[in-house]
């Protein structure tokens, strides 16, 4: 055989038999386009990348995954193919909210709350919160913040497919100087030396987090910070760290945090200028989660609007007695001595969130649900409607509840936008939030990996 026609032939055996050497790896990508088994057909699209929607759009889904994204006519629904009529709603990816609590459900008093189901946080609590948050189009959420064996224990019913509830990213325990009471201890822990936090951070990542929380970094050492960043981003997991003081976010920046949470307790009237400086450095580098919604909702349901801990909504899943014992808890609120310095402590907040916009950090949408009066249930379009509220378009509200946390995740090839590939996790709302993010309440139906949940 002559020397060209040999490397042909060789190139064309090569050429058939490639699809079936890598098909394993590519899954269904590899062998031709799939089934559709799913379409949602008539609304108006919204694909999280922040161009222009598709008017009268199909979403094609094909198992788990997405497999077109078009205009009525120019994607073809097969015959038999089973459709969602999306006419009338808006189409957009599952919502990411980025600080929610799985462990706690909206309870006034953190220590009664433990005391009566501290025990029961794996099989009681945490499902009804994570049902919740699905019901709410929340298919993916980031949990900061439980006991280490619980959360896991979850996070890994979900992902079996054995309970509904977001995909989980979770941090486990904190990891700070040290509990506030005895009863935290399980769910907040304490380092002690730079080889303590060391082999803290190294146990809670063996044991399979996604991240690590960093809390109150500005009470330790320089070397423990320092140990507990090394050892996350060694082991290739972010640090997430929280900003409720000046010098926290002073410590948390020189040693490198990968995202910061909440927007200060404190009562100084903005961030002071060597911080300012230092997040324009990061700039999109650097990504911040600043539930806003929590104080403007504690102080809504405390002050303007109390009939809303009598709406059924929040207490869907509960059991009666434990919707009653939240709803007894949360009537002392108005009466504790922090609820007095709200009306000083809220007029703050408009004005860190223009300052942190304009250092150009990447802004997610996180509610901190779970914490008093945030029910999981409707805490993640508050924090999205605050968003707008405070200036930011709703287009970029929205990529801050899909697009950039995917990012974020490292998860933006399965996560985040609807694309073909991307896995389907869809939600419909009734309206338009474009014109109005308050609709983001009223989410009609959810999908997540192709299987439609509501
Ligand atoms: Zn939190």
């Amino acid at each position: 055989m002559p020397h060209t026609l040999f490397r042909h032939a060789v190139r064309r055996a090569l050429r058939a038999l490639l699809p079936a050497l890598l098909a394993p790896t590519l899954g269904l990508h590899a062998q031709g386009p799939a089934r559709p088994t799913l379409a949602v057909v008539g609304g108006r699209v919204i694909d999280g990348y922040g161009g222009p929607v598709i008017e009268n759009g199909v979403v094609l889904i094909a198992g788990e995954r997405i497999v077109a994204v078009g205009r009525e006519g120019e994607v073809a629904v097969p015959n038999g193919v089973p459709v969602i009529d999306a006419n009338g709603h808006t189409v957009m990816p599952g919502l990411i909210d980025m600080h929610v609590h799985l462990h706690i459900v909206g309870h006034g008093d953190y220590k009664r709350w433990d005391d009566l189901y501290g025990t029961r946080d794996a099989t009681v609590v945490m499902p009804i919160a994570a049902h919740q948050l699905l019901m709410a189009g929340v298919t993916t959420a980031r949990d900061l913040g439980a006991r280490l064996d619980d959360i896991l224990a979850v996070k890994r019913r979900i992902a079996a497919g054995e309970i509904p509830g977001p995909r989980l990213f979770v941090s486990g325990p904190f990891i700070q100087h040290e509990a506030y009471e005895e009863y935290e201890k399980p769910f907040r822990w304490g380092v002690n030396g730079a080889d303590d936090a060391r082999q803290k951070v190294q146990r809670i990542i063996d044991a399979g987090v996604d991240f690590v929380k960093l809390i109150d970094q500005d009470q330790m050492t320089d070397a423990e910070v320092a140990a507990v960043v090394e050892t996350a981003h060694k082991n290739g997991k972010v640090v997430v760290a929280h900003a409720h003081r000046m010098d926290e976010i002073r410590v948390g920046l020189k040693h490198g945090v990968d995202d910061f949470e909440h927007t200060g307790l404190g009562t100084a009237p903005g961030y002071p200028e060597d911080i300012l400086q230092a997040l324009r450095e990061r700039n999109s580098a650097l990504y911040w989660t600043p539930t806003l919604s929590p104080l403007y909702t504690l102080y809504y349901t405390g002050s303007v609007f109390p009939e809303r801990l009598d709406d059924p909504a929040w207490r869907e899943f509960m059991p009666n007695a434990m919707a009653r014992e939240v709803r007894a808890s949360l009537s002392q609120i108005p009466h504790l001595p922090y609820y007095a310095l709200f009306p000083s402590r809220l007029p703050l907040l408009p004005t860190k969130f223009k300052q942190l916009r304009e250092t150009g950090v990447r802004l997610m949408i996180g509610t901190d649900a779970g914490i008093p009066a945030m029910f999981h249930n409707d805490a993640t379009w508050r924090e999205m409607a605050k968003f707008v509220e405070l200036g930011v378009s709703p287009m970029e509200t929205i990529q801050s509840a899909t697009l950039w946390p995917a990012r974020f995740l490292r998860r933006e090839k399965d996560l985040g936008v609807l694309a073909p590939g991307r896995l389907a996790d869809i939600i419909l709302v009734k309206g338009d939030p474009l014109s109005d993010m308050t609709v983001m309440r009223d989410v009609r139906v959810v999908i997540q990996g192709g299987k439609r949940v509501k």
